[in-house]
């Protein structure tokens, strides 16, 4: 009995859900755990998701790999209209793309910030809007899921990174009023803010430097980073109709980073 109610709050069986940077680190556990509660997938990502899309498939789930630059309004377009030539419909997206430098104000070039902003902000933009005319055309009750990050409440140290801070505080206020502009089109448009997520972006020696890791780990009150499946349960309340009056809402998920 339990097993039915639960299912029935939460099952996303019958759904479609757009993962954007899916093809690896938090964007492809959310793929593979919104299949595994019965989505239908679909990725974006420059340069290929086939892992995600043979950990979908051998969990004998639907997923489908679409080339698309989130900045680029015609590709991110005809990756939309892939979507529902293939599925059918399109009802969740999760707006996962994204980068992040580490480079003070003279350090970094202009073009550095632009790419910064282009990518986290007009990207989702972009993507937020091609997905809502998809919904409102297939007369679909959405739900968009913007992932900002608690960079965008506080200002992370010793790391210099305004590009990547300012880029996520303006995720958070344009979900807000995405979600306003959307209310009536029966669409739901909510934000996630993580913390430090143990990915790439924040654990590969590539992007973070020893040091830098060595000075965060003291700051962290669980003393530990996000796994990415830690993610997840908001997700699927935000992506569920258990969620049907709540947009606008920006859920932190730091581990308690950004209350001290
Ligand atoms: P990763 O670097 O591991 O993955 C980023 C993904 O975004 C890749 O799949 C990449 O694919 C894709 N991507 C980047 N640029 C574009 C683009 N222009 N068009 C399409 N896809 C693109 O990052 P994480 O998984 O760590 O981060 C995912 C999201 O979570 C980001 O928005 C990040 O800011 C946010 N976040 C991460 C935190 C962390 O600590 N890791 C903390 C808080 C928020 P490809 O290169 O093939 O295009």
């Amino acid at each position: 009995m339990i097993e039915n109610y639960i299912r029935n709050l939460f099952t996303l069986e019958g759904k479609v859900a757009l993962v954007t940077g899916g093809g690896r680190g938090i964007g492809q556990v959310i793929a593979r755990e919104l299949a595994r509660c019965g989505a239908d997938i679909a990725i974006f990502s420059r340069s290929g998701a086939p892992e995600t899309v043979k950990i979908i498939q051998g969990e004998g789930g639907r997923a489908l790999d679409i080339l698309a630059d989130v900045t680029d309004e015609a590709q991110v377009a005809s990756g939309i209209a892939q979507i529902i030539e293939h599925y059918g419909h399109l009802d969740i997206v999760i707006n996962n793309a994204g980068v992040c430098y580490h480079k003070d104000i003279f350090e970094a070039s202009v073009e550095e910030w632009r790419q910064c902003l282009e990518i986290n902000l007009t990207g989702e933009y972009i993507v937020c809007r091609e997905a809502a005319r998809a919904m409102i055309d297939g007369n679909i009750a959405g739900s968009i899921i913007n992932i900002a990050s608690v960079s965008g409440h506080v200002v992370n140290i010793p790391q210099c990174q305004a590009a990547y801070n300012a880029s996520k505080a303006g995720v958070i206020h344009m979900t807000k009023s995405l979600a306003i502009e959307l209310v009536d089109k029966n669409i739901r448009v909510n934000s996630i803010s993580p913390g430090y997520v143990a990915t790439p972006m924040a654990t590969d020696p590539a992007f973070v430097e020893p040091e830098l890791l060595a000075a965060w780990q003291p700051l962290f009150p669980m003393h530990r980073m996000a796994k990415p499946e830690e993610l997840c349960g908001a997700i699927l309340w935000l992506c569920s109709k258990s969620a049907g009056y709540t947009t606008g809402a920006d859920i932190i998920i730091d581990g308690g980073y950004g209350v001290i």
